[in-house]
Parts: structure tokens; C-alpha cells; sequence
């Protein structure tokens, strides 16, 4: 259930509601909007039988959510999130671009890659240090070292970093070196980490499994919310199916669908869905004219010689003729997105 607030109600209302809740027990999730406040009431809402909270001074109406997730609801928050990361907004009118390399590999590598993106407009640097390969005799990343690597990136190029964490002792680790922490498609439903990134605070690119229903991804972002930490961006990579051509399928459809669903920003992985270096530029155009709010695409400096996901990566000339594109969807679209940083 949410409390919503009258457009003209004070904190001092607002409190003395929240002290209500919090006397009974229930989890209160504050949404303070353009016109209005709305609190969202997690917990047993029979608690509540005899409280009249609608009488309270501030308080506008009581309205049920029906779905099972709440706070990445749109009842919850009607308007779109806009997320801070660093300074760049995720989820206004600006496209944000996050690319680099699946992993990062040298400290060359990703200095290279970073120059690379940063040239032709990319607002945030991605390099797996923790990588989740599907064998384990596979490259497993550079852990910490990458880590430091990506750091040094970031100071020559002013580039925000994100990474991607697979344990609690990863997110310990990357916590101080990146500005926002990826979850991977494999650990979508690893309940115990969501709710460690939800503690974390920090910024989240949350990906889709590879055969998660929308309702149940959406389920999964309530992990993280529910510890206060509402800076989720979902991220659809592509879907299994029975098609074989590409590596995944990419639901398009996951824009509009989550758009209407909830408030959050929604990116799109156009290179672990095609898996093929060729459909990435195609894929990203449909879905910066599909809505999404921005994409995450792999970009190697040598694609050829990558340790993981080779096949799929742009060469930076690719990626900076991508990005030419993208400026000119984005202005058809009334957005912002600026070509060469
Ligand atoms: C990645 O971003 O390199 C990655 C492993 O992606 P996904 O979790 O979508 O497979
Ligand atoms: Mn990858």
C-alpha cells in the first residue's frame, strides 16, 4: 500500500506519519515527487486495521498495489527516476553511454579502450574484473588489479567506471575504485547479493536473466530497493529462445513493457544479445528509438585477440560510427546525446 500525500503536506505531517508505521513495525519508503510525497507501506497491511490513517493531518488517500513488487512500481513513484551517477544523469533526457571492453585485460587495454570511447562520447567505462564464465577454466578476470587499472583509467579520462560484482567480497573490494556496480544476467535472482548491493548504496545496472520473465526481474529490483537503495538501472541483454543465429534474443519489447510497468531507467546490452560484433550497431539504433535510456556495448581495442566474449566487441572506429548515429536518433527524439564526449 502507498500513503499518498497531499500536494501541500509538510514534513512535520510526514513524519508524524512515519512514526505511526514505524510504531507497528512496517517498512516505510519514502518518494518525494515533483508535486507530491508518496510513503510506501511494506509489511502485514492488517496492522493496520484500526489506525485511521486517512484521517491523519497531510494525508490525501490509501492505494493498494497490486503487484508483488512495490517500490519499482509506478504507484510508488508515478514520475521516471532519474539517477545521479557522478554527475551524469540516468533516465532524463540525456542517452548515456556506457562502453569498454567485457574484460578488462592489461593496464594497456583499458587505457586504450578508455581513450577510445571517451573520444566519441561515452559517459562511463565498463571492465569486468570479476568475470562469470560459464566454465571455470575460462579467463576469470584480474580481480583486483583490474580494478586498479579501470581506477587509473578513469583519472587519465575523467570516465566513471562500472564493474560488475559477483560476491560480497567483490562488492567490499570494488566499492572504492567504481562509481556504480553491475549485476549480471547469472545472478538476477542471487537474493543474498541483491540485498548486499541494495546496502551498498551504490548506483546498479541491473541485467535481466537470460530467461527471467519482466514480472519476476521487476520482483528481483525490489531486493534491492527494499534495503533504500533505490539507484536501479534494468538492463535488458537478450533473452534465451529457441533462435540459435544470435547468442540471445533481444526483447525490444522490454522498453516500452517496463516503461509502462515502472519508474526506472531502462538500458539496453545490444552485444551479449547478438553475440555478433556485425548486429550490434542495428540493435542499439532500435532501442534508443524504442525509448531506452541508454546502452552498455562492448568495445575492444584488438576484438580479435580479447580474452572473453571476443565475437561480439566493436572496434573503436565501429563504436565512434555507432556513436555518430546515436547523436542523430537522439535529436529526431527530442533527447540529448553529445558525439565526441
Ligand atoms: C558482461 O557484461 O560482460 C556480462 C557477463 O553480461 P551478462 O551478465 O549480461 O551475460
Ligand atoms: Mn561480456
Amino acid at each position: 500500500m502507498v500513503i499518498v500525500m497531499k500536494p501541500a503536506s509538510n514534513q512535520t505531517e510526514i513524519d508524524e506519519v512515519s512514526k505511526v508505521l514505524e510504531s507497528l513495525g512496517l517498512g516505510i519508503h519514502i518518494s518525494k515527487g515533483a508535486e507530491r510525497t508518496i510513503i510506501g507501506v511494506i509489511g502485514d497491511k492488517r496492522l493496520l486495521n484500526d489506525v485511521p490513517l486517512e484521517l491523519m493531518s497531510g494525508v490525501e488517500k490509501l492505494v493498494p498495489i497490486a503487484e508483488s513488487y512495490k517500490l519499482a512500481g509506478k504507484t510508488f513513484r508515478p514520475e521516471p527516476s532519474v539517477i545521479d551517477v557522478g554527475g551524469v544523469k540516468i533516465g532524463g533526457k540525456g542517452i548515456v553511454l556506457m562502453a569498454g571492453p567485457c574484460a578488462v585485460e592489461s593496464r594497456e587495454q583499458i587505457l586504450e579502450a578508455a581513450h577510445a570511447v571517451k573520444k566519441s562520447g561515452a559517459q562511463i567505462l565498463r571492465g569486468g574484473a570479476y568475470k562469470p564464465r560459464t566454465s571455470p577454466y575460462a579467463f576469470q578476470g584480474l580481480e583486483e588489479e583490474g580494478l586498479k587499472y579501470l581506477k587509473e583509467a578513469k583519472d587519465e579520462t575523467g570516465l566513471l567506471l562500472i564493474t560488475e560484482v559477483t560476491s560480497e567480497k567483490a562488492i567490499e573490494s570494488a566499492a572504492s575504485f567504481v562509481d556504480m556496480f553491475q549485476v549480471g544476467a547469472r545472478n538476477v535472482q542471487n537474493f543474498q547479493l541483491l540485498r548486499e548491493i541494495g546496502r551498498s548504496m551504490k548506483p546498479v545496472l541491473f541485467k535481466r536473466g537470460p530467461s527471467t520473465t519482466i514480472d519476476e526481474w521487476l520482483n528481483a529490483a525490489e531486493y534491492i530497493m527494499n534495503e533504500g537503495n533505490y539507484n536501479v538501472i534494468l538492463c535488458e541483454r537478450g533473452i534465451r529462445t529457441f533462435e540459435t543465429a544470435t547468442r540471445n534474443t533481444l526483447d525490444i519489447s522490454t522498453v516500452p513493457v517496463v516503461k509502462s510497468l515502472s519508474h526506472l531507467p531502462v538500458f539496453i546490452d545490444p552485444s551479449h544479445a547478438a553475440g555478433k560484433s556485425q548486429y550490434v550497431a542495428a540493435l542499439s539504433k532500435a532501442a534508443i528509438a524504442a525509448g531506452a535510456d541508454g546502452l552498455i556495448i562492448e568495445v575492444h581495442p584488438n576484438p580479435k585477440c580479447a580474452l572473453s566474449d571476443a565475437a561480439q566487441q566493436l572496434t573503436p572506429s565501429a563504436f565512434d560510427d555507432l556513436c555518430k548515429d546515436i547523436s542523430k536518433i537522439a535529436e529526431i527524439l527530442g533527447r540529448e546525446f553529445k558525439y565526441g564526449g
